[in-house]
């Protein structure tokens, strides 16, 4: 047998194990179908970058949030409900025309759930923690953000202690937009750092 085949026959083999685990837990009474997929879609929809962006734009529209948000990031996000499992304590950090700040974990991949759902795969790649503090603005140009030069970087380096949200700046001509329509420009990629928030449509 192939490795590829292999590998291809354990995933379907997982998957029937689960739905048999599944189908077991349902038979018992343990669980309802309905709570199985409240969780998945609680994944799928709720813990997710759409979090970290409801927080974003409502700093972008909100003045005195903006301000509890800076002071205190792991209060002001609970406010809205986002809260719990690796983000017991998250600290925002405000990119500005002249600073920009950019998010790793170098020893293994902290990153605030609650906001920000799962890592993607390149943050958690050891490439991204070695080369993020070693050669920022090469690794940002990399992923099409070149930044002049008057800018300051600063590289924050996450653990099991402190997790950090990017508020990325609020693109110029913006202002009259919806909460909704501000909430679609702000990626998860610009509450790591390695984006700008995207601009009017
Ligand atoms: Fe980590």
């Amino acid at each position: 047998m192939s490795d590829t085949h292999h590998h291809t026959h354990s995933s379907a083999d997982a998957e029937i194990r689960a739905k048999a685990l599944e189908s077991l837990l349902i038979e018992k009474g343990l669980i309802s179908t309905d709570l199985i997929d409240e969780v998945v879609r609680q994944y799928e929809e709720d813990i997710g970058p759409l979090n970290g962006a409801r927080v974003v734009a409502r700093a972008w529209t909100d003045p005195d949030y903006r301000e509890w948000l800076l002071r205190d990031g792991t209060q002001a996000i609970a406010d809205m409900g986002y809260h719990g499992r690796e983000g017991s304590k998250i600290v925002v950090l405000e990119n500005t025309a002249s600073v920009h700040n950019l998010v790793v974990c170098t020893l293994c991949s902290c990153y605030p759930w609650p906001v920000l759902g799962l890592p993607p795969n390149w943050y958690k790649s050891y490439a991204y923690r070695a080369r993020a503090v070693r050669e920022p603005r090469k690794v940002l140009s990399e992923f099409g953000l070149i930044l002049s030069e008057d800018i300051e970087v600063r590289v924050w380096d996450s653990n099991s202690e402190v997790r950090y949200l990017v508020l990325p700046e609020q693109p110029a001509g913006t202002e009259t937009l919806s909460s909704e329509q501000l909430i679609a420009l702000v990626s998860r990629d610009s509450m790591i750092g390695v984006a700008h928030a995207n601009g009017p449509v």
